[in-house]
């Protein structure tokens, strides 16, 4: 029997809890709460959303500490208390996703990673609830972080905010929140690759000739930055860095989706194309 398993086993004989999951999460943000205890929010492929107290997490030679840093992929363990869940283990992962750097990334790299994940947390954090539970999103963590670390050097911020939005609008589809761009919401016909309106309030596009006798707020929307996003929301996210980027089709297709975004159950805007543009400028 592996070490980790027999100390882990050996933690729960001792926990006067009855009911306990295991999971492969992602760390994704972490609270203090006394001084050496932490709140670990997690992602976990089986479980959904998962909140639990790591007592002692912040001790120096914690041994759970390196396992629960946000962006973190770990194998846990949380047994089920009457007042709040307690994470007893964390351990880590069997890689099945490649989650290997090159060697030589640079400091702009793992600063525009951090950046990109962070805003993306953030907003994950806020539309996923617990109890909701679907492998998709799991993966796409694991997409993102892999996408992310395959260049050596950072991206641009352009680039790393549509990483960011696109990533979003792949969050949003898989809650049912995503947008409809493929057909005119008014006629119904294929908008073809043609310049559009986008319409917040219905979540669709307008054709051309619809355009002229609609009375509702409409965003312009690009043919370029139409097809960026209809090809991003179906190919890798690592297929968006080798794209090219005309600045103006980028600039639309995130105006496009911060239109997408002011739809979906969030308290406010997410912050997270101003915090990269504060971090990698
Ligand atoms: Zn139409």
């Amino acid at each position: 029997m592996p070490k980790a398993t027999q100390v882990l086993l050996f933690e729960f004989c001792f926990l006067p809890y009855l009911v306990y999951i295991r999971d492969q999460v992602i760390v994704l943000k972490k609270i203090s709460v006394r001084e050496y205890d932490r709140t670990v929010f997690m992602y976990g492929r089986q479980h959904g959303l998962i909140m639990a107290t790591a007592r002692g997490a912040a001790r120096p030679k914690s041994k759970q500490c390196a396992r629960l840093e946000p962006l973190s992929f770990a194998e846990v363990m949380v047994a089920k208390g009457k007042s709040f869940d307690h994470l007893a283990v964390a351990g880590p992962v069997e890689a099945e996703v490649d989650f290997k750097t090159h060697e030589g990334r640079s400091a702009d790299s793992d600063l525009c990673v951090r950046a990109v994940t962070g805003a993306f947390a953030d907003l994950f954090l806020s539309l996923v609830k617990p109890g909701i539970s679907d492998e998709r999103l799991f993966a796409l963590w694991g997409e993102l972080i892999v996408a992310l670390r395959g260049p050596r050097t950072g991206l641009t911020v352009l680039r790393a905010q549509l990483m960011f939005a696109i990533a979003s609008l792949r969050l949003m589809d898989l809650l049912g929140y995503g947008p409809a761009l493929s057909v005119c919401t008014h006629c119904r016909q294929p908008s073809g690759p043609t310049d559009a309106w986008y319409a917040p309030e219905h979540g669709g596009l307008v054709c051309a000739s619809c355009r002229l006798s609609w009375e509702g707020f409409l965003v312009p929307a690009n043919a370029h930055a139409l097809a960026l996003l209809r090809f991003a929301r179906k190919a890798p996210l690592s297929d968006l860095l080798r794209v090219s980027l005309p600045v103006d089709v980028g600039v639309n297709a995130l105006r496009l989706i911060r239109e997408v975004w002011k739809h979906a159950p969030l308290d406010r805007e997410p912050h997270g194309l101003e915090t990269i543009s504060a971090l990698l400028v």
